[in-house]
This record gives structure tokens, C-alpha cells and sequence, in this order.
């Protein structure tokens, strides 16, 4: 048969160089290496039977396609693996949880550049990840499902990534790389959290404003009779005592300051059922030294009570802010009863009431106690309503408190005081500030 007589032998080691170029380069570069060799070939062995040169150039042209192609194909699949690989964070370990191999998204994730997260172990971002984790991987991984789970990775500047990691086993034959993790970074779910939890605080501020409006509803109601026929009866009593001339006079201011005391626990309740009705308080330009003195007979009260004296520092200057007169007083009394209470009867309890000006940062209102304090773990929940620690209390006072101060566009901060007990504070906005705005 005429094919035996080809000599196409010599053709072989040029299929080396088509494959090579298949393997590196285009289509188009192993078109042209194959015309080469073809030329080459001719050139150099010389051809008197074109028959047989055509033949074996044809042959030669038909199989370095077929490995032309086989090699593209090769390539290309190698690339679409390396192109994925090196866009999801991916690490492979050795036996000993070392890193063999980390991707670009991976080392950013770890916070490293990658020549300097290579062969060190995997357990120094991800503490938790240490040796056992890695042997239960390695003996189980075959027969079990790659384990995964979440885990934090500490990056070398000290931030804590959540992440979660997935992990398989590698085939024995590679030697050097065992396990390979792939790493979810988990910080957009957490923000997600975080947008949830600011939905349910909202949430939870419009139920606290509702279930106040019922019960503030519920109270005026059942409290404004008996307010009303306590001071008439007062008023009666008044005009009374005043019959029995100079003797009666100092019951008769007596009376006159529980009368006072009564108008304002009506004015309280209306107060608080427009701030629950409609959400805002009724802000007029106030002086917090005014409000607060207006409050000095209520401590004076309470001293009488409890034998505490509150102290009270309140500077003059720059305390013009914007404030419902009622509600704040409201909000004073509530801060200043339970800091009272805290610290029981003990002779050297304080409470103190001060003001200052922090000039940009706003006018503070501070009411500290050397009490016993506030757990950590409590600093949320002693908002909450309903939550109380005292045999007769409501735990309301908190809640309507930050309520009020919420509607002052402030926030009612809680803390550790330097006294020792707890701390309440919150920063309205000066008058003059508002107006240079
Ligand atoms: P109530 O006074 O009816 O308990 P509050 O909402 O005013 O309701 O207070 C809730 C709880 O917060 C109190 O029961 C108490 O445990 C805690 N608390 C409030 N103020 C202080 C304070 N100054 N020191 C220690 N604990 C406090």
C-alpha cells in the first residue's frame, strides 16, 4: 500500500512543538507552526515524489490539528478553573494546617498579602482552627461530608472577620496540599443584622409609644376625677383654714403647694397623652436652671422622705435649649426618684443633678448616684417596660424617661458613674446652636 512507503517518521518530533504551541499559544500561532514544519520538513529532506510529500504533510496537518485541538480545549479548561479559583477566597493546607496556596480574595480576606500568608498555618487567622479541627478533617473528611461552619478570622491589624468555612480533602497524590477551605466572608449578612435590629428598635419604640398611649389613656382618664375632687376639697379647706386667721396661715401654704402638686399631675397626664397622641412634645425656648428649680420643693420633699439631699450644680450658661417644660421635668423627677431609691437610706448616699455646657457637644443633663450600679448585661434591658427590680415598681419610668428625651431629639445614655453607682445622662441642643444653623 502506497501509505507504507511514506516515510512520515520524521515528522514526529515537530508534533512536540505543534502541541507546545497549542498548549501556550492561539489558534492561529499552531496554524503557522504547523505551516512551518511543513515547509521546513521539505526543504530539508527534499522531495522527488510529490505524492508522498503530499501525504505526509496531510497526515502530519490532520493529527497536529487533532492535538492542536485537544490542547486548546486543555488550556482553556485550566484557565476557566484558574479564573474561578482565583476570584473566591480559597486556601489549601498541608497535613500540618499549613498554607500551601492562597487566592488574592482569600488573603485580602485574611488581611495579609499572599507571599506573606504562604506556608504559615491556617491557625494563626483563624485561632479556633487549630490542630484537632484539622486532624478531624483529614481522618474523617473521605467518608463524612466536607464539615463546615463559622468561624472568626483575626487579621493581623486585629479586626475580627466572621466568616464561614467550607472544607474538603484533597487526593492523596498531592502530597503537599491536603485539605483546601473555601471562606465565606459573612460581614454583609451582619449588616443585614444590623438593619434588622434597627427595624425592630423602630418597631419597638412605636409599640412602646402605643402600649404608653393606652396606659397613659387609661390613667387620665381613671386619675382626673379624683385629681379635680382632691383640690376642690383642698380649696375648701383652704378657704377654712384661712377663717382661723395668722394661726392657719403656714397649713394654708401648705395646701396651697399640694394644690400646686395636683394641677401638675393633671398637667403631667395631659402632656403625656399629646406626646404619645402625636409622638413630639410641644419644645419652647426653656432655661434648664429654670426647669430644674422649679423642682427644688419636689427634692425637698424627698429629703424630708429619705433624708437624701440631692445635690444640684446646674450652670446658667448656655442652658437655653428647647424643651417641653412639663416633660422634662417629667423626665428629671423619673432619673432622680430611681437614683434615690437606688441608694437607699445608707448615710453616705448622694444623688447628684448637674448641667454643663459642652459647648459643640451640647448642654448636659447628668443624674449620678453612688448606688449600686447597673450590670453590664442589664444596661438594655432596664429600658425595657415592665422590667423592674423593686417589690412596687411599675417598670415604666425608664421607658416613658427615654421616651421623653427621644422626643427632644436627644438620647438618654446610661453608664458607670465616677461616684460609683450609675450614671444617666443626655445632651439637648442649645438654643443659640439652633439658631446659627
Ligand atoms: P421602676 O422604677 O418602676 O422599677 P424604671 O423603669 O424606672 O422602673 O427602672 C427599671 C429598673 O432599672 C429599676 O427597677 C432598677 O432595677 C433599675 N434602675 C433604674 N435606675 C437605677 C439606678 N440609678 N441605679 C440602679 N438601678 C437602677
Amino acid at each position: 500500500m502506497a501509505l507504507r512507503d511514506v516515510d512520515h517518521v520524521h515528522y514526529l518530533p515537530l508534533f512536540g512543538a505543534v502541541m507546545a504551541t497549542a498548549l501556550v499559544g492561539s489558534r492561529t500561532a499552531t496554524l503557522f507552526v504547523i505551516g512551518v514544519s511543513i515547509a521546513a520538513d521539505l526543504a530539508m529532506k527534499g522531495r522527488s515524489d510529490l505524492f508522498d510529500a503530499a501525504v505526509g504533510a496531510g497526515l502530519f496537518i490532520a493529527v497536529s490539528l487533532l492535538l492542536a485541538e485537544v490542547g486548546h480545549r486543555l488550556t482553556n479548561r485550566t484557565a476557566l478553573l484558574h479564573s474561578i479559583l482565583t476570584s473566591v477566597p480559597v486556601v489549601t493546607l498541608d497535613d500540618e494546617g499549613r498554607i500551601r496556596r492562597i487566592t488574592g480574595p482569600a488573603a485580602d480576606l485574611l488581611g495579609v498579602a499572599p507571599e506573606d500568608a504562604h506556608e504559615r498555618p491556617f491557625s494563626l487567622f483563624a485561632p479556633d482552627f487549630g490542630e484537632d479541627i484539622l486532624a478531624s478533617f483529614v481522618k474523617d473528611a473521605p467518608l463524612a461530608a466536607p464539615p463546615s461552619g463559622y468561624w472568626l478570622v483575626r487579621r493581623p491589624n486585629g479586626e475580627i472577620v466572621p466568616v464561614i468555612i467550607h472544607g474538603g480533602l484533597l487526593a492523596h497524590s498531592m502530597a503537599s496540599e491536603r485539605v483546601v477551605l473555601s471562606l465565606a466572608d459573612q460581614r454583609p449578612s451582619l449588616a443585614v443584622n444590623d438593619r434588622m435590629r434597627d427595624l425592630m428598635d423602630q418597631l419597638s419604640k412605636s409599640w412602646r409609644l402605643n402600649s404608653m398611649g393606652e396606659m397613659a389613656a387609661i390613667l387620665a382618664h381613671e386619675l382626673n376625677q379624683p385629681l379635680t375632687a382632691a383640690t376642690v376639697y383642698l380649696h375648701a379647706c383652704q378657704t377654712d383654714i384661712a377663717r382661723a386667721g395668722p394661726i392657719g396661715d403656714s397649713a394654708g401654704r401648705a395646701l396651697d403647694l399640694a394644690k400646686t402638686q395636683l394641677l401638675r399631675a393633671g398637667d403631667i397626664i395631659r402632656r403625656m397623652r399629646e406626646l404619645i397622641a402625636t409622638g413630639a412634645s410641644q419644645l419652647t425656648e426653656e432655661r434648664v436652671s429654670s426647669m430644674v428649680d422649679d423642682l427644688r420643693p419636689l427634692f425637698d420633699l424627698i429629703r424630708q422622705e429619705t433624708g437624701i439631699a440631692v445635690r444640684i450644680d446646674v450652670d446658667t450658661t448656655g442652658d437655653r435649649v428647647l424643651a417641653d417644660r412639663i416633660q422634662f421635668q417629667q423626665a428629671i423627677t423619673n432619673l432622680v426618684r430611681n437614683a434615690v431609691d437606688a441608694v437607699g437610706d445608707h448615710p453616705g448616699a448622694v444623688v447628684s443633678l448637674t448641667g454643663r455646657s459642652l459647648a459643640d457637644e451640647g448642654y448636659e443633663i447628668r443624674i449620678e448616684d453612688n448606688g449600686p450600679g447597673i450590670a453590664e448585661d442589664q444596661m438594655d434591658r432596664i429600658f425595657q417596660p415592665m422590667m423592674t427590680t423593686k417589690a412596687g415598681g411599675m417598670g415604666l419610668g425608664l421607658s416613658v424617661t427615654r421616651s421623653i428625651i427621644e422626643s427632644h431629639d436627644a438620647a438618654l445614655a446610661v453608664g458607670r458613674s465616677a461616684l460609683g453607682g450609675a450614671a444617666f445622662s443626655f445632651r439637648l441642643t442649645p438654643v443659640t446652636e439652633l439658631e446659627a444653623a
